[in-house]
């Protein structure tokens, strides 16, 4: 069985994260969703709250495509939480070049530190390359709609949150 990591803030999880997992799905067996923690980037969503949104919009993804989902949150290196869960895989999106450098600097660390675990870099679709959480949330708090940039439980959440 293929296991792959997709590892990120996911604060909260948009349609951009949601093509991600869709193409990677082609490419592995199981795919475990890591929330990074961030205790210090004070997150807007909480953990528990990131965790619960992302099964909401990712496990229905995954049963269509036939694929095993887990969700979690991690603290620490990614690529010790690749090796826990059995991941020789990590994914990552690219949407601009602003993601290329950090990305490519990040994955030449992890190749160092765990050489046996590959990224794979998947290209953000033309219809979702736009989409950013944290845009996300800055239109949100303005007013702005976004259901068109995140899945509806996530639309639903951030309508509760911003709630006055
Ligand atoms: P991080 O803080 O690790 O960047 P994010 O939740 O913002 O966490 O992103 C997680 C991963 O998903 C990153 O690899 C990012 O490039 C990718 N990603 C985010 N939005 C999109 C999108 N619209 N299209 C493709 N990939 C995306």
């Amino acid at each position: 069985m293929r296991v792959g990591l997709y590892p990120g803030s996911f604060d909260p999880v948009t349609l951009g994260h949601v093509d991600i997992v869709r193409r990677a799905a082609h490419l592995i067996d199981r795919l475990v969703i890591a929330i990074g923690a961030h205790h210090s980037k004070g997150p807007f969503f909480s953990d528990e709250e990131r965790v619960t949104l992302a099964r909401e919009a990712l496990e229905p993804v995954a049963g269509e495509l036939g694929i095993d989902l887990d969700v979690m949150v991690y603290d620490g290196l990614t690529v010790d939480t690749a090796k826990t869960v059995g991941a020789t895989v990590v994914f990552r999106g690219l949407r601009d070049a602003g993601d290329f450098d950090y990305e490519m600097q990040m994955a030449g660390m992890n190749a160092a530190l765990a050489p046996e675990i590959e990224t794979v870099f998947l290209a953000a679709s033309p219809g979702t390359r736009h989409i950013a959480a944290s845009l996300v949330r800055q239109i949100a708090a303005m007013g702005g709609d976004v259901s068109t940039f995140v899945p509806e439980p996530v639309n639903l959440a951030l309508a509760r949150k911003l709630a006055p």
